[in-house]
């Protein structure tokens, strides 16, 4: 997570319609970041159902993130409930592939809402190769999960840019379908036993992760997550950002708990979005892992970034 002492200064106190309800939490911080971002997706849905405008703000972002995101811009201290510490602020950004109108509004509980215009850049478009993120056995064979992008119109049993941590060569199985972007390749590799590791589980705003490039492991933290609405189907794909990205040939990394390993997400790229202001900051942006599990179907238990 960010500091918890850090998280306690960004946040102002239990908001008012809180009492009572859940959230998964161990310490203050968590807590009161858990609570509002519950509170702020509320505020949104029910002002989308009146507010023609802004629903029409939501209709065109390609990422709706409720969080901790750099605001470097602003000076600390800004002057609302949602204060600056050390760069960093909660609030909504709507990132736009258009260039939206330059805006930053205060939402029902003082919540800056920020549209920006945002280049995305996916990380394993050919020549580029791609990771697996996680292994997984079926019926005696070897199988892994990578970003769909990676092996996009690669007709199933054709060969996939993708390759173990021993050089074996994978064959195109199935995509996730046009909104998901994950994939399951088959290995030629015999190397036995898969030592299963931990389970999945979604990644939490403001957690500490580890993405698995080639280069090595990079430590960052989740910075935004994609508002989940209530139904969560193969056409509403759950994204996260986070505060360091990769580089080409990295798309399908895994992203991990940096404190328990838990595997949480598929790195996909990085996006650079630019502020009502001008300024800019590049993030990486990754895709819910259990989600890509659920579409392509897999149930079987999982092996981490390698299989050896
Ligand atoms: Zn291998």
């Amino acid at each position: 997570m960010l500091p918890d002492d850090l998280l306690v200064e960004l946040l102002p106190r239990e908001p008012p319609q809180y009492a009572g309800r859940q959230v998964e939490a161990s310490t203050a911080g968590e807590y009161l970041l858990g609570a509002w971002t519950q509170v702020i997706r509320g505020a949104l849905e029910e002002r989308a159902r009146y507010d023609d405008q802004f629903a029409r703000d939501v209709r065109r972002a390609v990422f709706v993130g409720i969080g901790v995101f750099r605001a470097p811009w602003r000076s600390d201290g800004f002057n609302g409930p949602f204060r600056v510490v050390h760069g960093y602020q909660f609030g909504v950004a709507l990132l736009s592939a258009h260039r939206p109108e330059p805006r930053t509004e205060i939402g029902a509980f003082g919540e800056p809402i920020r549209q920006m215009e945002t280049e995305f850049r996916w990380h394993g478009s050919p020549p580029d190769e791609g990771r697996i993120a996680a292994y997984f056995e079926d019926g005696g064979d070897l199988f892994g999960v990578t970003a769909r992008h990676v092996v996009d119109g690669l007709p199933a049993g054709r060969r996939a840019p993708v390759s173990c941590e021993h050089g074996t060569g994978t064959t195109m199985v199935r995509g996730g379908g046009p909104y998901v972007d994950a994939a399951t390749v088959r290995l030629g590799c015999t190397v036995r036993p898969l030592r299963a590791t931990g389970g999945s589980r979604s990644a939490r705003a403001g957690e500490q992760v580890c993405h698995h490039f080639d280069s090595g492991l990079c430590t960052t933290k989740i910075v935004e997550l994609q508002s989940t609405t209530q139904f969560r189907s193969a056409v509403m794909p759950q994204h996260f950002l986070t505060d360091d990205h990769g580089h080409p040939a990295d798309s399908g990394a895994l992203v991990s708990s940096a404190v328990n390993g838990d595997m949480c997400g598929i790195y996909l790229g990085e996006c650079t979005a630019r502020d009502p202001d001008g300024s800019l900051a590049t993030y990486g942006f990754g895709l819910d892992l259990p989600q890509a599990l659920d579409v392509l179907g897999i149930t079987s238990p999982l092996a981490g970034a390698t299989h050896a």
